[in-house]
């Protein structure tokens, strides 16, 4: 599944349509394509992993799930797993076997843009005031929580707890302050290494954690696991990272 910041290029793929009039709307999303004809796309904006294409008084919200994907001006995937596909002037963009949905602007406000970790108005204080209220979750679970952290994934879950030298399992309510304030810090740091990484191809060669076998630090076999009730796989160090 993409996290925050694949989905952060998707934006910026997309910023050539902002202030465009959509010229014609095809797929097969389950919505009436054409109330989004000779609409303008006001603004692109991201929440974790969702894209909202905001128009005048509606709203397409694009979530890629686990296996979408898009494409720009060209399409090579076949009409079958198109859901939308929208052109503009200078080009066109294609959304593949992805949710998407109409959204009123009611909706919009709705939303808490604050927890988006990438955004420029996330609220790291609130962050640790919603973990704070949730003492007896697993920090697996509290990274993977889009109400906290969104856009964090796995990827992101298991370096940011590689990093930090915190096991996957322990509880939020028994993490030092520190260890608290490092968890909430981590989670936006790395994403924004994801992305440089991301940008220069060299993502996976920076994994420390995630997917590998050995320890970088000790050179134990990492233990792999599925944890929390997210039940997404964890990969860690038992000699490195610690169980509170
Ligand atoms: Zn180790």
């Amino acid at each position: 599944m993409p996290e925050g910041p694949s989905i952060l290029l998707m934006k910026e793929d997309l910023q050539k349509f902002a202030g465009k009039k959509v010229i014609l709307a095809v797929g097969n999303a389950k919505f009436d394509r054409d109330l989004l004809v000779g609409k303008t796309l006001k603004e692109i904006r991201l929440y974790g992993k969702q894209t909202y294409l905001i128009f005048d008084e509606i709203n397409v919200r694009i979530h890629l799930l686990m296996f979408g994907s898009y494409e720009i001006d060209g399409q090579m995937k076949p009409d079958s797993n198109l859901r939308l596909g929208l052109s503009f002037k200078n080009g066109k963009a294609f959304f593949y076997t992805c949710s998407v949905k109409l959204l009123p602007n009611d909706f919009l406000k709705s939303i808490d843009w604050e927890a988006d970790v990438m955004s420029d108005i996330w609220n790291p204080e609130k962050a640790e005031a919603k973990l704070r209220s949730n003492p007896e979750m697993m920090v697996c679970d509290a990274l993977m929580n889009q109400d906290i952290f969104s856009g964090v994934g796995n990827i992101i879950k298991n370096e940011v707890l590689f990093r930090i030298a915190v096991q996957p399992e322990s509880l939020v309510g028994d993490l030092p302050p520190e260890k608290l304030n490092e968890l909430i810090s981590e989670a936006r740091n790395y994403s924004f290494d994801f992305l440089k990484w991301k940008r220069e191809n060299t993502l996976k060669r920076h994994w420390k954690a995630h997917h590998q076998k050995n320890c970088p630090q000790c050179g134990k076999p990492l233990i792999s696991k599925i944890t929390g009730k997210s039940k997404r796989r964890s990969f860690y160090c038992e000699a490195d990272q610690k169980l509170y």
